[in-house]
């Protein structure tokens, strides 16, 4: 239907970000598609060594799967989601065709090795989540290819990540938020992965941060070197969730806290976290 109806059509999944722009007339689209209609396309599956899941499964699907007992991180992303009506409705395919700078999955899921499969009249392609989104609101799908899974592979054994966010009130997107992934041995890091929200265009790779704490010992000088990183990489627009300082001031403090308990959790202690409302 997208191709024969042109790029005057869009998809609605939840409709979550869709619908409100429609609502202030920033989005006017000729035709909807709905994709709500297709069998098949919300789940949660584990197959070998990947979680997948159909790009309708709603954020709630999420935060309320058994895998996420296993793969906390998916749940401290899930359940933080704006509030409950929203994570009824809205779905992972939709936010990561989304590309909000402020969206949880796409910052979250960038710390995981994440594929998104799409389709298209022309077939299925696979596209590695970092290679996926190219700009604010800005992706590499044609008008006429939709995503329809994505595929997350599960980290190693020693291995832990936290999401941590800063946010007003529930039901509204982060001021600034952290994604990292740790691989320990004892108290040295072996891997690490760190990601930042709502502070840049996409979601920004602090690359000297990760230096800071791969093949080193996880302490209050490697986390505090890793902090500056994270402040130096940084690069939000100042608006009304707070000015460009204080976002910085807000991701380096998460950063420092998703560090701790995913250490914790690389050890293999059950830590629940909650984001941090105002
Ligand atoms: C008040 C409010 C607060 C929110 N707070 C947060 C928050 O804190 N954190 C957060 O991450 N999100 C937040 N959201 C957004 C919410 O998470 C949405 O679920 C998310 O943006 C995706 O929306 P959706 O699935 O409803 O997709 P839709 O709104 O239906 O679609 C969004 C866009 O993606 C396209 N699309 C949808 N599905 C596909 C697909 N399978 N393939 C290709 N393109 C597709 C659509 O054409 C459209 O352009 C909030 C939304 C609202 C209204």
């Amino acid at each position: 239907m997208l191709a024969q109806l042109g790029d005057e059509a869009k998809l609605l999944a939840g409709g979550q970000s869709l619908i409100p722009l429609m609502k202030l007339r920033f989005a006017n689209p000729r035709h909807l598609v709905d994709l709500n209609f297709i069998p098949e396309t919300s789940y949660v599956r584990e197959e070998n060594e990947s979680v997948k899941f159909g790009a309708l499964t709603r954020h709630s699907e999420i935060e309320n799967s058994s895998i996420t007992e296993r793969f906390a991180i998916l749940h401290d992303c899930a359940a933080g989601i704006a509030d409950v009506q929203i994570r009824n409705r809205g779905t992972i395919g939709g936010s990561l065709a989304e590309a909000d700078p402020s969206g949880d999955w796409a910052t979250v899921l960038l710390t995981q090795k994440t594929e998104v499969r799409c389709l298209s009249p022309r077939g299925e392609r696979t596209i590695p989540l970092a290679n996926f989104i190219t700009d604010a609101y800005t992706t590499v799908l044609d008008h006429d290819e939709l995503v329809r899974e994505v595929v997350v592979k599960r980290p190693d054994k020693g291995s832990g990540g936290a999401y941590l966010a800063f946010k007003r009130s529930a039901p509204v997107y982060p001021t600034a938020s952290a994604a990292v992934q740790l691989t320990m041995e004892g108290d040295v890091c072996t891997d690490a992965a760190i990601v930042l929200g709502c502070v840049g265009l996409v979601p920004v790779k602090p690359k000297d941060a990760v230096a800071a704490l791969r093949g080193r010992k996880i302490d209050g000088k490697a986390i505090a070197s890793a902090m500056d990183a994270v402040h130096a990489a940084a690069d939000p627009q100042p608006d009304m969730r707070g000015s460009a300082e204080y976002k910085k001031t807000l991701a380096t403090a998460l950063v420092k806290r998703a560090i701790e308990v995913a250490m914790r959790r690389a050890r293999g202690e059950h830590v629940e976290v909650s984001h941090i409302y105002a």
